[in-house]
């Protein structure tokens, strides 16, 4: 997965240029700095190479493989399940004590 970080992103096209799989193409979105933002509209021929992410002068960009992808799901899904555990656990309690 290939993420813009806009808030960082100066336009400086560096990304735009030096990705050999033209992956990029400058977007019609301003971000706060006036810029138009790079977009990778052909991110299905991203190699995960990370030139561009090294290139890039302000690090507004991360380029993760999709395994890690998952990962950060799996563990999103089980903070998720433990809030719905302690939940549970909190509301048991409750009853537990007003009885
Ligand atoms: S990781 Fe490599 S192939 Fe993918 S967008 Fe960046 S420069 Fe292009
Ligand atoms: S190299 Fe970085 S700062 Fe330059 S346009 Fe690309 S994302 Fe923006």
């Amino acid at each position: 997965m290939i993420k813009v970080d806009p808030n960082l992103c100066k336009g400086c096209d560096l990304c735009i240029e030096t990705c050999p799989e033209h992956v990029y193409d400058k977007s019609s979105k301003l971000n706060k700095k006036g810029v138009y933002l790079p977009c990778p509209k052909r991110e299905k021929d991203c190699t995960k190479c990370h030139l561009c992410e090294l290139m890039c002068p302000d690090q507004a960009i991360s380029v993760t493989e999709d395994e890690e992808d998952d990962q950060v799901d799996n563990i999103n899904d089980d903070e998720k399940s433990d809030q719905t555990d302690n939940a549970t656990d909190e509301k048991t309690l409750k009853e537990t004590t007003d009885v």
